[in-house]
């Protein structure tokens, strides 16, 4: 479900990390997989007032053929929730993702946020209108809404992405700004696109 956010950002980086299962650290990716290791604790649950919060929760969803791992859920108490085992009182889903950096204007982290919040809806039969992202630079957390438009964006992602997985086809290079902060760069190779194909140098040269 995470690849959500790197086929949006470069359908090529998605495609080489789960299709030809490349990888590559960068300081970004390494910052950010810390920061994750430090919430993904799936012993974690408490209880504070009218919210339950649970860390590391598996999601998955049949419709949309996905499965992930949502940082954190908070179930808030509402009249108009579901019920929990062990618990009383009805409750509704609240899924948070912990994010390193500063809030980004792209959709990449909203998508991958309401992707779960769509998973959360198909296991537990409810609606779930928003959710937050939880951002490590400004120490706060932006609620996000689940409008239709973006779901809308989350389901046509994914069905290319099966679309693409299927085929085992990875996208050719499109280069652009985002490729200097790409941790895969060095196996993409992007400045070859402005090389010469063999072909032509041969047809030049002959
Ligand atoms: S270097 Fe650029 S084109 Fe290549 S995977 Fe990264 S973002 Fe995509």
């Amino acid at each position: 479900m995470s690849g959500i956010q790197h086929f949006l950002f470069c359908r090529r980086q998605w495609a080489l990390i789960h299709i030809e299962q490349q990888w590559q650290e960068n300081y970004w990716t390494v910052d950010g997989r810390i920061m994750h290791e430090n919430v993904h604790d799936s012993s974690f649950r408490t209880t504070r007032g009218d919210v339950i919060t649970i860390r590391a929760l598996r999601v998955h969803s049949n419709r949309l053929g996905v499965s992930g791992e949502c940082d954190a859920v908070e179930f808030h108490a509402d009249a108009c929730g579901i019920k929990l085992a062990k618990t009383n009182g009805t409750w509704i889903p609240f899924p948070v993702e912990y994010k390193r950096g500063k809030p980004k204007e792209d959709i990449y982290d909203r998508a991958q946020l309401c992707a779960q919040a769509m998973c959360l809806e198909e296991m537990f039969c409810c609606s779930v209108k928003e959710g937050a992202l939880y951002y490590g630079e400004p120490r706060r957390r932006e609620i996000i809404k689940f409008t239709e438009e973006l779901r809308n964006k989350v389901e046509k992602a994914f069905s290319e992405m099966h679309q693409l997985f299927k085929k085992g086809y990875t996208p050719k290079v499109t280069p652009k700004k985002a490729c200097k902060s790409c941790s895969l760069s060095d196996k993409c190779l992007p400045e070859l696109m402005n090389i010469q194909s063999v072909e032509d140098y041969m047809r030049t040269f002959l």
